[in-house]
């Protein structure tokens, strides 16, 4: 446990504990410390204990339970030394022949037809690229500002005040702009769950009943929303526009339609909603 970092290293799942939690670790006063350092042993049961910069929101109240539960679920134990393990492999030792494997025959990743999917689309350059990257958590919300060490005051989100402003809340759960998705539903007459992961969701936005092209059309209307929310997100940062469900479907539709029409010039595609 002295030599795990408990922000820094990937000692849980496959993500930074310090990506996962930017906000706690942001608050947290010992950013650069080991695994010892954040608690201690009662007989030989681990007891986690942090020191923080302040005391918690309530809005960040759920992030902090979900991490406690996180590092609650790994087993410590006093009496082990730290070491590395191999994580792919059944025994946890390092076998060369199971990395020559993986070198050699590397599994597909399971979003990389999705990329070929957006490039193909029928929309302009620009928006294909915005997509790209909301679809990799890599637009400039507030969460990815935090996490790039821009001080922000507030971190909540500017359409609802609510929640953190993380990419799958601002494009996908906000209260806003799940106005927006359930009338671009009704509008195009496909009754959809919205799943709260961005990737997810844009895999999802297909209508098994719609020939192939048509689907393709259809994938373009989830990157003119998703577009259409970002421009106006901007606009009430930028502009201090006021926050407007219906505008942001009105966009959408008239977006779509020039979009698509622009590509395909017998498409159909009703503006009654
Ligand atoms: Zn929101």
């Amino acid at each position: 446990m002295k030599k795990i970092k408990l922000w820094e290293d990937i000692w849980v799942d496959n993500c930074q504990l310090k990506v996962r939690f930017p906000r706690l670790f942001n608050n947290s006063l010992s950013i650069d410390n080991s695994l010892c350092c954040f608690g201690k042993w009662h007989i030989n049961i681990w007891s986690w204990e942090f020191k923080r910069r302040r005391e918690w929101f309530e809005w960040e109240k759920s992030q902090v339970d979900e991490f406690l539960s996180v590092l609650e679920g790994q087993i410590l134990k006093s009496s082990w030394d730290d070491k590395w393990l191999w994580r792919d492999a059944q025994t946890c030792k390092y076998p060369v022949k199971f990395a020559y494997e993986i070198l050699y025959n590397p599994t597909p990743s399971a979003f990389s037809d999705m990329y070929s999917v957006l490039w193909d689309l029928l929309i302009p350059p620009s928006t294909h690229c915005f997509a790209w990257r909301a679809l990799q958590d890599r637009i400039a919300t507030k969460q990815n500002l935090l996490r790039r060490s821009v001080h922000l005051v507030d971190f909540r989100c500017v359409l609802c005040g609510g929640k953190e402003e993380t990419t799958s809340h601002l494009l996908l759960s906000c209260p806003t702009t799940n106005v927006v998705w359930n009338s671009c539903s009704k509008w195009i007459r496909v009754i959809s769950v919205n799943h709260f992961a961005l990737k997810e969701h844009f895999e999802q936005f297909y209508c098994s009943w719609f020939s192939k092209e048509d689907n393709k059309l259809w994938k373009g209307v989830c990157v003119s929303i998703i577009w259409c929310i970002w421009k106006h997100k901007n606009g009430v940062v930028f502009n201090q526009a006021k926050v407007d469900a219906s505008e942001i479907f009105s966009l959408t539709q008239v977006q779509s339609w020039v979009w698509l029409k622009n590509k395909v010039p017998n498409v159909s595609l009703s503006f009654s909603n």
